[in-house]
């Protein structure tokens, strides 16, 4: 069964009278361990979407079913839950809480995550070492660099070992060097982690390293198309 399920899912904004269907009908499946990118131009519904699958909005109809379970089945406890066990969001703006070192960061999200099992050192010293940040940890976000940051904001998300990785433009601020580590780590996640990995961008480039890649368009997927990571997933 899927790992992430949409069906029907729709989201429409609502201000006094005026609506705006950001999500129109949305309905696809994502396979454990796939790799999918979802492009389309600004304002066509991809943020609206990625916080509709994450359990951070609430579907105004249609439902989102993540590992078979259903987030509208859930009291707000409970989808938090869901959501800190088993997605990690990897967000344009790094949302670094700028009081905190780098390492206090990651510390801090990691205890809020409600895990019984301490924090991994070992992992994080190697995701650290993959994202070359190990010297930068002791540094406050206001004195790195805004790839340094992202590298920093992407540790913290995967210290959590999560199934699932949630990227919604996560090269949308950075440089082509800083992009190419970003996207490398999550090929790496994909490939030898077996994480499913579902990333919003408007750069094709990026999208290619996925396995399929969704064309939105005015709230809707016009189009499917393969990407060069191919996997074997159907
Ligand atoms: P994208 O991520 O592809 O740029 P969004 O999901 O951000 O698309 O937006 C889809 C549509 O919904 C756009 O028309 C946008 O203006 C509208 N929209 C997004 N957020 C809100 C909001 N909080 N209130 C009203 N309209 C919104
Ligand atoms: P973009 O998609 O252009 O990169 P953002 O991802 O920051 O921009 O969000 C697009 C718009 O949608 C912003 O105006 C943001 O405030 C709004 N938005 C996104 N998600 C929500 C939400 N859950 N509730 C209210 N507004 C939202």
């Amino acid at each position: 069964s899927p790992i992430i399920l949409a069906e029907n899912l729709s989201k429409v904004y609502r201000s006094g009278r005026i609506e705006v269907p950001a999500v129109r009908g949305v309905s696809f499946a994502v396979q454990r361990g796939e790799f999918v990118a979802i492009v389309g131009p600004s304002g066509s519904g991809k943020s609206t979407l990625f916080y509709l699958l994450g359990g951070l909005t609430q579907a105004s109809s249609g439902r989102v079913v993540i590992d078979g379970v259903d987030f509208a089945t859930l009291n707000d406890a409970q989808r938090t839950q869901l959501r800190r066990h088993r997605i990690a969001f990897v967000f344009q703006k790094f949302n670094l809480l700028p009081t905190l070192s780098a390492m206090g960061n990651i510390e801090v999200a990691y205890s809020v995550s409600g895990r019984k099992e301490p924090l991994d050192r070992a992992y994080l010293d190697h995701l650290s070492d993959m994202l070359s940040i190990k010297g930068r940890l002791v540094h406050r976000p206001s004195e790195l660099s805004g790839g340094e940051q992202q590298r920093v904001a992407i540790a913290r998300a995967l210290v959590t070992h999560p199934s699932i990785v949630l990227a919604d433009e996560p090269t949308g601020n950075l440089d082509t060097k800083n992009s190419d580590v970003v996207l490398s780590m999550l090929q790496h996640c994909n490939r030898e982690l077996g994480q499913t990995v579902l990333m919003i961008t408007h750069n094709p480039e990026a999208a290619a390293i996925a396995d399929r890649i969704l064309h939105m368009r005015d709230g809707e997927i016009v189009r499917v198309e393969k990407g060069r990571g191919g996997g074997s997933h159907s």
